[in-house]
């Protein structure tokens, strides 16, 4: 189970979330003004993250990312499937990225943000405003990559008029001077990490390079105190021995104390790119990822959404899912019997046309 100690203390109003530091009025002069001053200097030229692109983003050019000083979101919304106790969460999902993962389920969003609508800081602020309103506790940027919008999101921050705890669900690539700026107004980092290796990296990210700054990061993080941090793996189909061991024997041997959420719910794309994993995460697989976890002594998440405790990994059972793709597909895995069942109906029903697909074991995807 997570501890998410700084959390939950933020939660119960025992310590103001971090972001209150920010809100200090000085004489002349406030903190967020401070603030915005030292992320002009790092994003004009924008060296925000690891590929230090130079864009001059203040000018309306884009780097590798796709964004300039607007902000594209995707969708926003209240959310509770995250790791308890973080839901209800106010979730915004941010268009363009610094990364390339060929089985980005957001991959139209990152590698074209061109095409996703501005929404001013203003507008954003409104919508944040009413969702907390609406009961949820915290205001969570995800993406592509949050790290790329950062000055677009402090001028929401700066908006609010009540601190709010604030999740930064990431990549971990931003360079350690953007860190450093993120960690002042942050409570929980969700800590996505996909590879263990520098060869898997460079096969379906394009990129290896940023496996260290990643690493380095999070080691980083794993030493503060005053905020929380769950390292996500996604269980890469396929990537035992390269990927899965190599990360959690990295856990192991570096930052031990790190709660650790292994995550079965590879989606196989729906687009054709090379080298890309193009099953699910077997239930074999996924069990051998958690004895390997448990064998090395490792803080592994179990607590599920809504607050139940999780069986214990090695037994945990799954629920159904069902994913919707962008261009109207629909893929249910690993299915309990009354799931079976509808599945095979409909994949013989003259109304399928083909977009339906199943597989028909237990589990879940
Ligand atoms: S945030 Fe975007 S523009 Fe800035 S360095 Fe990274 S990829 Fe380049």
């Amino acid at each position: 189970m997570s501890n998410f100690k700084h959390y939950r203390d933020v939660i119960a109003k025992r310590i103001p979330p971090k972001m209150s530091s920010l809100m200090e009025n000085r004489p002349g002069q406030s903190r967020w003004e401070d603030f915005r001053n030292e992320l002009r200097r790092l994003s004009h030229p924008c060296s925000l993250c690891f590929r230090r692109c130079g864009a001059a983003r203040h000018r309306g050019e884009t780097g590798y990312c796709g964004i300039d000083m607007s902000g594209r979101m995707i969708l926003d919304g209240i959310f509770g499937n995250e790791e308890e106790p973080l839901n209800p969460t106010y979730e915004v999902f941010l268009a363009g990225c610094n990364l390339r993962c060929g089985f980005c389920y957001q991959w139209d969003h990152i590698v074209n943000p061109a095409g996703i609508r501005v929404m001013s800081p203003e507008e954003m602020t409104k919508s944040v405003r009413t969702g907390l309103r609406e009961g949820a506790k915290n205001l969570h940027w995800v993406g592509g990559e949050p790290t790329v919008h950062l000055p677009w999101i402090v001028n929401v921050l700066s908006m609010l008029h009540e601190p709010v705890p604030v999740i930064w669900n990431s990549n971990m690539t931003m360079t350690r001077e953007t860190l450093l700026l993120i960690e002042t107004f942050t409570d929980v980092v969700l800590a996505d990490i996909h590879f263990g290796s520098e060869t898997c990296a460079l096969r379906i990210c394009k990129d290896a390079s940023h496996i260290a700054v990643a690493r380095s990061n999070v080691e980083y993080l794993a030493g503060r105190t005053g905020l929380d941090m769950i390292l996500r793996l996604l269980l890469l189909p396929g990537h035992f021995h390269c990927c899965t061991e190599p990360l959690l024997r990295w856990v192991r041997e570096t930052i031990p104390g790190v709660t650790v959420h292994l995550m079965p719910q590879y989606l196989p794309p729906s687009h054709h790119r090379t080298h890309v994993p193009r099953s699910p995460l077997t239930r074999d697989e996924f069990r051998r990822a958690q004895d390997l976890a448990v064998e090395l002594d490792l803080k592994i998440h179990t607590e599920t959404p809504g607050g139940k405790p999780a069986a214990p990994p090695a037994r945990r059972d799954f629920e159904n899912e069902i994913i919707i793709h962008p261009g109207g597909g629909m893929t249910i895995l690993y299915l309990s019997g009354d799931f079976e069942n509808f599945v095979e109906f409909y994949k013989n029903s003259p109304h399928n046309d083909n977009r339906v697909s199943g597989k028909t074991t237990k589990g879940r995807q």
